[in-house]
């Protein structure tokens, strides 16, 4: 079931997934947050938009 290849780069992203509002178990999106910032990983519901956001590499700087 966890086949998406983002679970090894947000290995906490189990809690993350879940849309707050709704409960949906929504699929990570990567991107780009900009210069100098990186790869985020957002997570977005198809009702309620993009609700949470990680940095897959806060722990590696
Ligand atoms: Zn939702």
């Amino acid at each position: 079931m966890n086949s998406d290849p983002f679970e090894s780069l947000a290995p906490r992203a189990e809690g993350y997934r879940t849309c707050a509002e709704c409960g949906a178990d929504c699929a990570p999106e990567p991107f780009d947050a900009g210069e100098g910032t990186g790869l985020r990983i957002a997570f977005s519901c198809p009702a309620h938009g993009v609700h949470t956001v990680v940095d897959p590499f806060e722990e590696t700087r």
